[in-house]
């Protein structure tokens, strides 16, 4: 009897350690410690303070500014990879903002070189080089899960896209042609990192392949640009078949940061990013 009470005496002081302990550990992985009290040093990459940089924060959309300020270190840590990205990939390509007329990428590859492993509508796709190994990955996991995610449309010049646009506005005119086409300069196509997928119809959000790359595309870089009750802010109508490449970083910002929505990120990128940047420290 008298070694269980010493046993009891020594469990309950273990306890009683371990608490304290714990308690400790609380205090100091605590997210408190993103501030610091003389307000300096908030992230080690930007030479902000935490005022300053809440006040660059203050003229963003509600949609998304509440996630930015509740996990603020994660977000700069990403926003420092996102500089070493090639700008284009998150460049604002919309209706008010279109490409030139002469701007073509330089790495365009014949997607006519990777049959062993891409299934394609016809012969003839281009895509920009960049975005070849990460889709080429994307396709390579559907297909061990048994989705085939066939590609149907990728690069399209600004003169194709004239074309394409022309054959829309006579068959439903202007107004509704505005809705389902980009005017040349205005369609992502011409960056090169945009792919649509499958029978480029409605009916692809209900296949298995639409599915999955709802589900999986944001992992290998691909953003869906059109989402479904987003057209007054993207400018179309919903297109599940149609993903463009922003890259690893960027999708995962988008997720985490930016509801989801493409152009939400964008749109930062566009208009906020550079403030934010002007406060990096050089390493
Ligand atoms: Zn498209």
């Amino acid at each position: 009897m008298p070694d269980l009470r010493v046993s009891i005496v020594i469990l309950i002081g273990l306890v009683l350690l371990l608490g304290a302990c714990s308690g400790r550990d609380a205090e100091v992985t605590d997210p408190g410690q993103e501030q610091t009290s003389d307000g300096t040093a908030f992230h080690p990459s930007f030479s902000f303070s935490k005022t300053e940089f809440e006040e660059l924060t203050s003229t963003l959309p509600q949609e998304y500014r509440a996630s930015i300020l509740a996990h603020p270190a994660a977000f700069l840590d990403q926003l420092v990879r996102l500089k070493t990205q090639p700008e284009e990939l998150t460049w604002l390509v919309d209706k008010e903002h279109p490409l030139a007329a002469d701007y073509a990428p330089e790495d365009l590859v014949d997607m006519d070189d990777h049959t062993d492993r891409l299934d394609l509508s016809r012969t003839g796709h281009r895509l920009r080089g960049i975005v070849l190994p990460d889709l080429l990955a994307m396709v390579d996991a559907a297909r061990t899960e048994g989705v085939t995610l066939l590609i149907s449309s990728a690069y399209r010049s600004y003169s194709y896209q004239e074309q394409l646009y022309g054959r829309w506005v006579e068959q439903l005119g202007q107004k509704e042609a505005d809705r389902v086409s980009a005017k040349p300069g205005s369609s992502q196509h011409q960056l090169g990192t945009a792919i649509d997928f499958g029978c480029i119809c409605d009916e692809f959000a209900k296949t298995e392949a639409g599915r999955w790359i709802a589900s999986n595309a944001w992992k290998y870089g691909f953003s869906l640009s059109y989402p479904d009750g987003y057209e007054s802010l993207t400018g179309y109508a919903y297109e599940s078949w149609h993903f463009r490449y922003i890259g690893k970083v960027a999708a995962r910002m988008e997720r985490e940061f930016f509801a989801g929505i493409q152009q939400h990120l964008t749109e930062f990128v566009d208009g906020n990013a550079d403030a934010f940047w002007s406060f990096l420290i050089e390493i």
